[in-house]
């Protein structure tokens, strides 16, 4: 039976790829006493907020922040912008593209979920050109939106959206560009404006190194257009009364005072170290740590390294091995949580965090947890992923020298 009170000695090793390890200056920030979301301070924090969020998606639009998980702000993307029976194009890169799609099915929408054949498509990015040809084909402008995910947490793909962009403009069509980087946000690069996003959903449980429980909707100027005729329904999700609190610092509702202190801290950790700085950190651990995988002769999930993740690694099991029991064991032997293999990659392969609050040596304790794990559960290993990733990590400095 679970022991509530059980806690092992040294610190739990979180290296899921989100919720990521939240950092002591973020738990001490959201410490603090919370105050009336009505009164004069939070109205200035309010505003302060939501300029500062803007530079980490790269954007000068408004961002909506939703007291709730990312599938609220998933739901919140499709409900503001399209109307029942409504058409869109989705592609499937993995276990949450597919669960997106199917709460496009609940919603009343008509999604079309493009992919590559079979288990393909989850060890693959987003295919542009396929994106392309449907749109080209789709002559009426039937299809609303074009709804695709950046990071898929599930496989380690981070697909290439200034890609999906040009798709979309090479083949002349209005559809919206909506695209969930839940995962992807802080860590992997991310250009809300530039990459012409019409809506940017994303969570606080990753990249910016938040508990979960807020999750936000960066917009461009066509999807508030757009918002204004959709009719699907919605109430709590409906953008217009957000922004409309929102010019004065304040939500419509009560708002998640305490996790909001924490972005604030989150955001000035962020951009006190320079968004560049923190994805170069992020590409760096990702480099050591499949340094580590080809060290112990496995595979990686993706197989495309044009788009291989910053953010996680799903390693592959040998043939016969149930990859959940070896993460079972890590977990028990060593007080390390790695990602389970989900929907189609159940069973088949684990996924290691490398995102949030990490440094080298957190990185090389979780490659030196499974490797001794895998060891246990009788994996052949070619050689020590261990090394492999300590000398890529010193022979790769981050700046001459600095962490
Ligand atoms: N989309 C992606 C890419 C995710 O990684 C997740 C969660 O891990 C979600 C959507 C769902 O978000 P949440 O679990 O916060 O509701």
């Amino acid at each position: 039976m679970l022991k509530l009170n059980f806690h092992p000695s040294g610190r739990h090793f979180l290296q899921i790829p989100g919720p990521s390890p939240v950092p002591d200056r973020i738990l001490r920030a959201m410490s603090l006493p919370t105050i009336d979301h009505r009164g004069p301070e939070f109205g200035a924090l309010g505003l302060e907020l939501l300029s500062k969020i803007q530079k980490i998606f790269k954007t000068d639009n408004p961002v909506i922040i939703y007291p709730a998980s990312g599938t609220g702000a998933w739901e919140a993307a499709l409900a503001n912008t399209l109307s029942p029976g409504d058409k869109v194009l989705m592609f499937e890169t993995g276990h949450f593209a597919t669960l997106w799609h199917k709460m496009a099915l609940r919603l009343d929408i008509q999604p079309e979920f493009l992919g590559l054949p079979g288990y393909e498509g989850w060890r693959h990015g987003v295919q542009a050109d396929m994106i392309e040809a449907r749109l080209k084909e789709d002559a009426g402008h039937e299809l609303k939106a074009v709804c695709v995910v950046h990071n898929e947490t599930s496989t380690g793909v981070t697909s290439d959206i200034a890609a999906v962009r040009k798709a979309i403009d090479a083949a002349g069509h209005p559809a919206l560009l909506i695209v969930d980087t839940i995962s992807g946000l802080a860590s992997a690069d991310y250009r809300h404006d530039e990459w012409g996003v019409d809506v940017t959903v994303s969570g606080s449980q990753k990249g910016l190194m938040l508990p979960p429980g807020i999750s936000f909707n960066a917009l461009s100027p066509k999807a508030i257009e757009v918002s204004k005729q959709a009719k699907l329904p919605k109430s709590f999700w409906a953008w217009d009364e957000i922004l409309e609190a929102n010019k004065n610092g304040y939500w419509p509702y009560t708002p998640s005072t305490n996790l909001l202190y924490g972005l604030n801290e989150a955001l000035d950790m962020l951009l006190d170290e320079g968004m560049d700085n923190v994805l170069a950190r992020h590409q760096r651990w990702a480099a050591g740590v499949r340094a580590a995988v080809e060290a112990w002769g496995l595979e990686i999930q993706c197989l495309d390294p044009s788009v291989y993740s910053p953010v996680l690694t799903g390693v592959v099991m040998p043939e016969g091995v149930d990859a959940d029991a070896v993460r079972k064991i890590i977990y028990e032997r060593f007080d390390l949580s790695l990602g389970m293999g989900l929907g189609k990659a159940k069973g088949k392969m684990f996924r290691i965090g490398h995102l949030g609050d990490c440094n080298d040596l957190t990185l090389i304790a979780t490659l030196g947890g499974c490797e001794a794990g895998m060891k246990l559960s009788g994996v052949n290993l070619n050689g020590s992923g261990v090394t492999a990733a300590l000398d890529y990590f010193a022979a790769n400095p981050l700046n001459a020298g600095e962490r």
